[in-house]
C-alpha cells in the first residue's frame, strides 16, 4: 500500500478516461463530463432538501465524474482531490467568490473512515478549493460525533440508514456565511444535518459546494 501512495505522488498523470499522458483528465475526457449548468436549481426541480440556500455541484455523479469519485475514496488517490476542486472552480467558482463564504468548510467523515482511508477528501477538496478561490476553509468548524457502542451493535443496514451527527464550533461559526464542501451529494441529508449544526452555532447563511451530484 505504501507503494500505491508513493507511486501516487512521483507516477505522471495520465488521463482517467482515456490513459492520454500529461493529465489526470485530457481536454477531451474533460468536455465529456456531464455538466451542471450552475444558473438552474437542480435541486428544487428534484426536491433536493439540504436545508441550505444553495447548493453548486459541477457535474452529475455519473461516468468519469464516478470513476474520479471512486478512485479518490477507494483507491486513495487523493492527487485527484485537486482535479476534484480544478473543476469545481471551472463550473461555479465566481458564483462562490461572488456569495460573500467567510468559511469553506469540509464535511468530516467518521475517525473510523479517516484512519482507514488516510485523509478526509473533502477536505483536501476545501483546501484546493480554497487556493482556487481565495476563499478560508476551516477544518476546526465542524466534527462528526461517533455514534457510540451502541451503534457499533446494529447490523450494517441499520447503521447506513442513520443520519450522522455533527457538532459545530460557535466560535467559528457566529455571524459567519459558511460554504459546507463535499465531494458527492445525492439525498442531501448529510448536507442537512450538517448545516443545522452550523445554524444552531450561530452561522447567519449556509451554502453547499460539492463536485457531483446524484440527479434523477
Ligand atoms: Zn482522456
Amino acid at each position: 500500500m505504501a507503494f500505491r501512495w508513493l507511486a501516487n505522488i512521483i507516477a505522471p498523470p495520465i488521463c482517467i478516461g482515456c490513459g492520454w499522458p500529461g493529465s489526470w483528465l485530457c481536454k477531451s475526457c474533460h468536455s465529456h463530463l456531464t455538466w451542471i449548468d450552475s444558473q438552474i436549481d437542480w435541486w428544487s426541480l428534484i426536491n433536493l432538501d439540504a436545508g441550505v440556500a444553495k447548493i453548486w455541484s459541477a457535474t452529475e455523479y455519473v461516468d468519469l465524474a464516478k470513476e474520479i469519485v471512486v478512485r479518490v475514496k477507494y483507491q486513495r488517490q487523493f492527487a485527484l482531490c485537486q482535479l476534484q476542486a480544478k473543476i469545481m472552480m471551472l463550473a461555479y467558482g465566481k458564483y462562490i467568490q461572488e456569495a460573500g463564504i467567510d468559511w469553506l468548510v469540509p464535511i468530516p467523515i467518521t475517525t473510523a473512515r479517516q484512519r482507514w482511508r488516510g485523509f478526509n477528501q473533502a477536505a483536501l477538496i476545501a483546501k484546493h478549493l480554497s487556493n482556487y478561490t481565495n476563499i478560508s476553509y476551516n477544518l476546526k468548524a465542524l466534527r462528526r460525533l461517533d455514534h457510540g457502542t451502541a451503534h457499533a451493535k446494529k447490523n450494517r443496514q441499520q447503521r447506513q440508514a442513520e443520519l450522522p451527527m455533527f457538532e459545530a464550533n460557535p466560535v467559528v461559526c457566529q455571524g459567519k456565511t459558511i460554504c459546507l464542501i463535499d465531494d458527492v451529494v445525492t439525498t442531501g441529508s448529510t448536507l442537512k444535518t450538517a448545516a443545522g449544526a452550523c445554524r444552531q452555532a450561530g452561522a447567519s447563511q449556509i451554502f453547499a459546494a460539492t463536485f457531483a451530484a446524484t440527479i434523477g
